[in-house]
């Protein structure tokens, strides 16, 4: 049987005011494997994640989670089996590491056990210190607070993990590490996942597909061989060999 989509974008603009955000934007993301959404700041990343969550609506084209129109009739129902980091993490300063993690299920008013359990479970596979959960996001490091970022993300066990650039702010050998966390992390949890990069290092170690945008527009998806060896625009050259550089210094 072939997998099954599980996100597509058919023919997307987005406008906002006058500002072409996305244009002729087609996505088909499949059950289970990590896409790498990559490309210059402003390329429109972030915007096909709210686009996905429903946060935002197409100006034209339209989104589906398992052949699921997104719509404001439907978004919210769709939205509970996303989980989704915002750039910048988006930790609630005011509340503890668990109080951010069990917020939402809170909420939903998930038993208590049920949600001490899935908290130790979480804690475990995020590497995160039991001892740091009854700290504030101003009292713990980068790397923590990305990782308390995660296991709300992840404490609904959503079918979708939508991250924007998870891993930005941090210093190259938090950076590093996490990389190799957050790649057992997808294999083991076998979630369908999005990811937002600048780093095609990054996208390269953690995508099983890349998609690399530029103005608006996809100039090319595919697996890093398929980039680096028959790229369809010199964008994508030019792209990954900016980058490149960056390491011959
Ligand atoms: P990226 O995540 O790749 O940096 P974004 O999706 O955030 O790009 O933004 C794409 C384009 O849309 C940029 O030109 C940005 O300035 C613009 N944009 C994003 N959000 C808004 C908004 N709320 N209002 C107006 N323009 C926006
Ligand atoms: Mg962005």
């Amino acid at each position: 049987m072939k997998p099954l989509n599980h996100i597509e974008l058919k023919n997307i603009r987005k406008q906002y005011g006058e500002i072409t955000a996305l244009d002729s934007v087609n996505l088909a993301l499949k059950s289970g494997k990590t896409t790498v959404l990559i490309g210059p700041s402003g390329c429109g990343k972030s915007t096909i994640l709210r686009l996905i969550i429903g946060l935002l609506i197409p100006s034209s084209g339209e989104v589906f989670v398992k052949g699921e129109k997104v719509s404001p009739g439907t978004a919210l129902k769709l939205r509970r089996r996303m989980g989704y980091v915002i750039q910048d993490g988006g930790l609630f300063p005011h509340l503890t590491a668990a109080q951010n993690v069990m917020l939402m299920a809170r909420h939903l008013k998930k038993a208590p056990s049920e949600m001490e359990q899935k908290l130790e479970e979480l804690c475990e596979l995020t590497h995160f210190p039991k001892s740091g959960l009854n700290r504030y996001p101003v009292e713990l490091s980068g790397g923590q607070r990305q990782r308390v970022s995660l296991m709300r993300a992840l404490f609904l066990d959503p079918d979708v993990l939508l991250l924007d650039e998870p891993l930005g702010a941090l210093d190259p050998m938090v950076r590093a590490s996490l990389q190799n966390e957050l790649k057992q992390i997808f294999q083991r949890l076998q979630k369908t996942v999005i990811i937002v990069t600048h780093d095609m290092a990054e996208a390269a170690f953690l995508g099983d597909r890349i998609v690399l945008l530029k103005d608006g527009k996809v100039i090319q998806q595919g697996s890093i061989s398929d980039l680096r060896q028959q790229p369809e625009d010199p964008f994508v050259t030019e792209f990954i060999n900016a980058q490149r550089s960056l390491i011959q210094l």
